[in-house]
């Protein structure tokens, strides 16, 4: 056969194949799925816990350390760390989903989410009301998502399977102000004072006491401590991060 007509053949048969298998998987490259079973199977779940200030104290589920709790400025009780924002993988999933090259990975994160609390069946899951870590509404508006409500609402589907009833309420905490991204700022200090003030509690709503805020990537934990700071001051008693990956922050001073 010509190599003119394999082509033709090619075109006519691409178009087909990419409607039956839209997706190659983004690891081994096997027709069918963005990220195939066995592939997704591979993707590493952190195993221990670490206090999200310190990052060196093992604390049950994620737990605030007696040291790092002594410091008033620090408001979160916990986070909850499913995997690692290192990992290649992980890194693209949360980016084709954040800017929409692949809206539906939501689903792929939130059973990364599954699995990790799914090692913990003494979480009290039903004492606490879940909330998405907000975006700014002109943000909002170029994408049209926020891409943390897609995985909670993901991840709600996948623990009511599992007869576990979680709550959702999206409407909490409205973001304020346009603050320069995060990854601009160079030190610890300069990431806490950038976020500073940027949120408000939706006065509409009555406040939940117990409130587990799902962001995608924590790098110092600097936006949910100031989340926490801002719902304990308006009468949240337990604020407890959820976080996707967790992303390993040097300042320009050299901390960690
Ligand atoms: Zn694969
Ligand atoms: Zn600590």
């Amino acid at each position: 056969m010509k190599y003119c007509q394999m082509l033709k053949i090619g075109r006519i048969i691409s178009p087909i194949k990419k409607f039956i298998f839209p997706f190659d998987c983004i690891v081994c490259g096997k027709a069918g799925d963005y990220l195939c079973e066995s592939c997704f199977k591979l993707l590493p779940i952190r195993e221990s816990d670490l206090c999200p200030y310190c990052e060196k104290e093992k604390t049950s589920l994620g737990g605030i350390c007696q040291k790092c709790a002594r410091i008033k400025s620090n408001c979160l009780d916990g986070a909850l760390v499913a995997t690692y924002y290192d990992h290649p993988v992980i890194k693209e999933l949360i980016k084709d989903v954040k800017f929409n090259r692949f809206k539906n990975g939501a689903e792929y994160l939130a059973r990364v989410l599954y699995q990790k609390i799914a090692s913990y069946p003494e979480f009290p899951l039903k004492n606490f009301v879940f909330t998405s870590t907000p975006i700014h509404s002109k943000k909002f508006d170029i994408r049209g998502f926020n891409q943390t409500e897609l995985v909670l609402a993901e991840l709600q589907k996948l623990l009511l399977k599992k007869n576990i009833n979680i709550k959702i309420n999206n409407n909490l905490l409205l973001k304020k102000n346009f603050h320069n991204a995060q990854s601009k700022t160079k030190t610890l200090f300069e990431r806490r004072e950038n976020i500073k003030n940027t949120f408000i509690v939706n006065e509409k709503i009555t406040l939940p006491k117990n409130i587990i805020v799902l962001d995608d990537v924590m790098t110092t934990g600097s936006t949910l401590n100031e989340i926490a700071r801002t719902l304990k001051k308006k009468g949240a008693d337990n604020v407890w991060g959820l976080v996707i990956a967790r992303e390993v922050f040097i300042g320009a001073d050299g901390e960690i």
